[in-house]
């Protein structure tokens, strides 16, 4: 939980004189001065006022800003200017780099150095205890590990972050860096050798002397749950006290609230506790049983998973889960026997840094798998999802471009129906400003619906019309006689379509999909036929990438920013209207006549 005593002290930034919101703002202001295409936006200056008011009266605030309202700027001023700390939450990594790496620079060019830290998850940040036991007992399989494993001992040297970003020949779906995360599951916390030079620590340090936090909504919330199970304990999570937070792309609260507050148990997490268990205690005095009995629960857990009741990929309900414990039982009391046979394993062992982490890992995956199979727990959904990692068969196209075969994983979810109070009691109540925005936030003009779900129960409110005239600015394209989704034709026919679009726009467009299957499936469809660059989502991390100094280039992703001339086009396959939708600004009139 995060517990806000009192107001932050005032920071350096606060005490240096910050132009008002109208100097900045204003026509002839600084923003007008400063060297951006500038445009005076009432509709910003309207939601940094209504930003500032809240912050000072220690309110909440829901503000619905169109797009080109220019939102972050209208709510970044005014949260520097409270001179308190604040945490910016973003729905998705793209926006958090454009802040981190654009609008936070720009600030800086007009106002002087600011005070900032950017946070991601910890999955994100190299653990630097799991490489120092990796180095003494090297298990690597094939060159490609060999190969990337040189390449981050020789990184860990040098980083100041231990941010993985910067490592720019690694693959977004590396299964070594997976070994050597940071996350919380296998760290030692202050009992590790490694603790003072830790990534995580020097991070939680920077954060402590920042103004702004730059974080997602996932490292938001999986911080928030962290310090629920750990009752609030002073040095649970990693985000420090703050005064306010701003969720940006606020419609996907929920969403992320509704899964870190939920359970999730894998068939991959059973993979990694094995593996972890192994690498951590092999060879330490008294673990001379601990292989035979990992090696048991990879292969009770691969029963126990092949026998649930599934039919396919894709999300399904669990419904059935009295009738699978009837028929099936057998399998699930053989892998949470096997769990209580290395918890008791552990138990045994004397004098040994990592035992107490991993005995805990194994408690919480016991009881998650009991609650998911056995909890009669009402306001819960229980459902099964299998989902395909890795992209495309050895031998393939796809595989020759870098991707690995293709890896199942099962998941057991229970998610909470609705998740109001816990917002409303961990998020509303405890933090004196909380303000979202979003440019879809309001559901028939108003926003109850959204209130209701995420349990605001007191907020002010502001809508701010779109800066964009879309009805002369923009062409809505839909291709007319298209095949059904699930047809076997569409993915040719929407190839088809977004090849033709893309000539006219000379490529310079994102192609946005609802699954990473199909966005390979067309990628690998068009990449032989398109003149133009393609850059895919997932194969590079993302801050390397830019659309601004590849302006003719085409993008399959789900998630990044793009401006001016560099964003001509955007292809969207939608699940809502089972078709795929064009939106152009330029060059309008062709893109009409030609389609
Ligand atoms: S404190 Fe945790 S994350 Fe940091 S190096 Fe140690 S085990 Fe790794």
């Amino acid at each position: 939980m995060m517990e806000v005593a009192g107001p932050m002290p005032l920071s350096d930034t606060s005490t240096r004189a910050l132009p008002s919101l109208h100097e900045f703002f204003a026509p002839g202001g600084v923003l007008a001065r400063s060297p951006l295409p500038y445009e005076y936006r009432p509709g910003q200056l309207e939601m940094a006022k209504a930003v500032e008011r809240a912050l000072a009266e220690r309110r909440h605030l829901i503000v619905e800003a169109g797009t080109g309202t220019g939102k972050t700027l209208a709510y970044l001023l005014p949260a520097l200017r409270t001179g308190q700390r604040v945490i910016i939450s973003t729905g998705t990594k793209a926006l958090q780099d454009q802040l981190y790496f654009r609008d936070i620079p720009f600030l800086e060019s007009l106002l002087g150095e600011l005070r900032v830290c950017y946070m991601k998850g910890r999955a994100n940040y190299l653990c630097r205890h799991k490489l120092v036991t990796l180095r003494n007992q090297p298990i690597l399989s094939g060159l490609e590990e060999i190969d990337q494993y040189r390449q981050i001992a020789e990184w860990e040297q040098t980083t100041e972050t231990g941010d993985r970003a910067e490592l720019s020949g690694l693959p977004e779906s590396s299964a070594l860096w997976s070994k050597l995360d940071a996350r919380s599951d296998a760290c030692l916390g202050s009992t590790c050798p490694d603790y003072r030079r830790c990534f995580i620590t020097e991070m939680r340090r920077k954060a402590l002397e920042s103004d702004i936090i730059i974080v997602n909504h996932h490292l938001f919330f999986a911080d928030l749950s962290v310090r629920r199970e750990a009752s609030g304990a002073p040095d649970a999570g990693i985000l420090p006290e703050a005064a306010a937070v701003v969720f940006d792309e606020a419609h996907e609260l929920e969403e992320v609230a509704s899964s870190y507050f939920g359970l999730s148990v894998s068939n991959i997490r059973f993979e990694e506790l094995a593996r972890d268990t192994d690498t951590m205690l092999r060879g330490k005095e008294g673990a001379g049983n601990l292989p035979g009995v990992t090696q048991q629960l990879r292969e009770r857990a691969r029963l126990f998973f092949s026998g649930l009741p599934m039919s396919g990929d894709g999300r399904q309900p669990f419904t059935g889960r009295e009738e699978f414990l009837e028929n099936a039982g057998d399998l699930y009391l053989g892998v949470t026997g096997t769990l209580r046979r290395l918890e008791a394993e552990i138990d045994n062992l004397k004098n040994i840094d990592e035992a107490p982490g991993l005995r805990k890992r194994v408690t919480r995956l016991r009881s998650e798998l009991e609650f998911l199979l056995e909890s009669n727990a009402t306001n819960t959904v229980y459902w099964l999802e299998r989902r395909v990692y890795g992209g495309a068969e050895k031998g393939t196209a796809a595989t020759r471009g870098g991707f690995r075969s293709q890896v199942r994983t099962t998941f057991l979810q229970a998610t909470p129906i609705d998740v109001s109070e816990l917002l409303a009691e961990l998020v509303f109540e405890t933090i004196p400003t909380v303000v979202l925005t979003s440019a879809t936030l309001t559901v028939q003009g108003g926003f109850e619906h959204m209130r209701r779900r995420l349990g605001l129960r007191e907020a002010r409110e502001l809508v701010v019309p779109s800066h964009f005239r879309y009805g002369e600015q923009a062409l809505l394209y839909l291709p007319p006689e298209m095949p059904d989704p699930r047809d076997p034709d569409f993915p040719e026919a929407a190839a088809r379509c977004i090849q033709r679009v893309l000539e006219i726009t000379r490529g310079r467009a994102f192609c946005l999909f609802t699954s990473y299957s199909q966005m390979r499936d067309l990628y690998e469809r068009l990449l032989p036929v398109l003149d133009f660059p393609i850059l895919l989502h997932g194969n590079a991390p993302a801050r390397r990438c830019s659309m601004s100094s590849a302006p003719r280039r085409t993008r399959f992703s789900s998630e990044l920013p793009a401006s001016g001339r560099a964003l001509t086009c955007r292809a969207k396959r939608s699940v809502a209207s089972s078709s795929i939708a064009c939106l152009s600004r330029c060059p309008t009139t062709r893109l009409s006549r030609r389609a």
